[in-house]
């Protein structure tokens, strides 16, 4: 999808994925360390898992509790760009 530009990159056109990771558990602990760390290796955004924002897959049925938090750490605090979900 991310090289296609397919999903939730059609706002962006295609793109590189340059690294993966987690938010460090609940309440995402590592959520503002890790987004300044992508942001030094290159992150231009950080795009949210499906789950996080979307509960998907719908086995789920629930998104993430902080997830408005997690993305207002990352775009106020280690002023980043996001994407709320891929697919
Ligand atoms: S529920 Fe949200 S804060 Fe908790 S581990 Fe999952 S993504 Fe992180």
């Amino acid at each position: 999808m991310a090289a296609k530009g397919e999903g939730g990159f059609t706002e962006t056109g295609p793109v590189e994925v340059i690294g993966v990771n987690s938010c460090g558990g609940c309440p995402g602990k590592q959520v503002y360390a890790r987004a300044m760390e992508m942001k030094k290796r290159g992150a231009e955004k950080i795009v949210f898992a499906s789950c996080i924002f979307k509960g998907s897959p719908s086995s789920l049925e629930y998104p993430c509790p902080f997830a408005g938090k997690l993305k207002k750490l990352v775009e106020e605090k280690a002023q980043i760009g996001t994407i709320d979900w891929t697919h």
